[in-house]
């Protein structure tokens, strides 16, 4: 397995205006100090696919200690393994880490428990996902370092893990789910050895931290790529243990099982591609959610009263809120998106449908029925009303809800760290 020396890379065509300008700040200082540095993870594979990458990671020899004491704008981050996030522009963050070692596993609790120790580049490269995840850029030496072979995996578009597939899962089961981010969104091929290791070990994904799945679920819908990537889930049998109600439903006698889920998460990719703008979370979960409320709402002879709508779509939420992770807000907005396309249809009188601009959630509201009509999930005459409703009563922009961010806001940044340094 050891491959002690590394493809250097030349002409790799990496233009250096293209990474992000305090990214080479940090490498910079860095060398500058004796240390070695590089740029690693998905902004190396992105470059080199011609894609913007979303964030540049630095790997370097520096300790985080060391690395706090080169950055006048520096915190220190993580209770297990200890990684610096420099501040750049604008709330940029750089997240700058000390070589890992590679997790000790044994025999069969692979399941990874401790991750922090220091290593070198080469462990670094090793204890990484996927080959194309795993490549370095020295911009020093203006050079791509490769210990994993994930150079010919990006000229070839295959994505494959580093090492033994079934190994690497078990060690952590969410990353099945990367792989089908990655695929997806990168339209690349799974490697067959790591396709039947999900098929075999997709059982695991029941060991994950739930936190961990919601956020990959997230990134799953906010990929730009949400339709291709739950058809992956679905080849893969992903879905079965993610959303087994989902995969009951899409198995039924139908002309086209993907109808209405597919188109919408159609319009999903192409309303949200900017990486920076993630629409709120309730909005996305609620595509997922929808197709299934609407077949158990159809089943019943006679319209629901409104209470018992409700009452049914809490309880079709409940078991999937448990089983992912969905936070208590998203959960809310999620039902006011469902109650809302309701509360439109069903709505009498003029004043009726004004209460509903005056939801917290209205701008959520209208984006969803905005999709329906795009998915072609929305009666003519209604996707009219819609926007002849909206006309009259803009919804304010979209936003997505963040407990987290807000408070990273307040006591992060400038103030609180300047103050503990000093
Ligand atoms: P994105 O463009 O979505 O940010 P990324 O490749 O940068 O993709 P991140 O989740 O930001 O992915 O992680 C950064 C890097 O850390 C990855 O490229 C990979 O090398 C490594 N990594 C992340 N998650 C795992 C994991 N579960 N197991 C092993 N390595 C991981
Ligand atoms: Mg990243």
């Amino acid at each position: 397995m050891e491959n002690p020396a590394p493809v250097r890379l030349v002409e790799h065509g990496i233009r250096h205006s293209d990474i992000d300008r305090d990214a080479r700040r940090v490498l910079r200082r860095l060398y500058d100090f004796g240390f070695h540095a590089y740029l690693v993870g998905g902004s190396v594979r992105d470059l080199l696919l011609d894609r913007t990458p979303k964030d540049f990671d630095v790997a370097t020899s520096a300790r985080p200690n060391e690395v706090r004491r080169l950055f006048r704008r520096c915190r220190l981050i993580g209770r297990r393994f200890r990684l610096a996030h420099v501040l750049g522009e604008g709330g940029k963050i750089i997240e700058t880490a000390t070589f890992r070692a590679k997790p000790p596993s044994d025999g069969d609790a692979l399941l990874i428990t401790d991750d922090n120790k220091f290593g070198t580049p080469f462990s670094d490269a090793h204890r990484r996902d996927f080959t194309i995840n795993a490549l370095f850029f020295d911009l020093a030496a203006n050079q791509v370092i490769d210990y994993v072979g994930g150079l010919e995996d990006l000229e070839r578009r295959v994505l494959r893990t580093i090492g033994e597939p079934v190994v690497r899962f078990r060690e952590d089961p969410v990353r099945m789910l990367r792989a089908v981010k990655f695929a997806a969104r990168l339209d690349f091929d799974l490697d067959d050895a790591l396709i039947e290791a999900v098929l075999s070990e997709r059982g695991e994904l029941k060991k994950a931290a739930v936190p961990r799945l919601y956020e990959e679920m997230r990134r799953l819908l906010w990929s730009g790529a949400a339709r291709r990537s739950f058809e992956l889930l679905d080849e893969l049998r992903l879905l079965e243990v993610l959303l087994p109600e989902l995969t009951g439903f899409l198995g039924r006698p139908a002309k086209d099982p993907w109808q209405p889920l597919g188109p919408l998460l159609e319009a999903l990719d192409s309303r949200f591609e900017d990486p920076e703008k993630p629409p709120p979370d309730g909005l996305m979960f609620a595509v997922l959610m929808w197709p299934l409320f609407q077949a158990l709402v159809a089943e019943f002879e006679s319209p629901l009263p409104p209470a018992d709508e409700q009452a049914l779509a809490e309880a079709v939420l409940a078991a999937v809120a448990r089983r992912l992770g969905v936070p208590r807000r998203t959960q809310e907005t999620l039902l006011r998106v469902i109650a809302g396309q309701r509360r439109f249809r069903r709505a009498k009188h003029e004043r009726q449908r004004r209460g509903l601009a005056r939801d917290p959630d209205y701008a959520s509201i209208v984006a969803f029925a905005e999709m329906r009509t795009e998915a072609g999930d929305l009666a003519p005459e209604l996707a009219d009303a819609w926007s002849e409703f909206t006309d009259e009563h803009e919804p304010p922009p979209l936003e997505r809800k963040r407990g987290r961010g807000r408070r990273r806001r307040r006591g992060g940044k400038q103030s609180g760290q300047g103050r503990r340094r000093r």
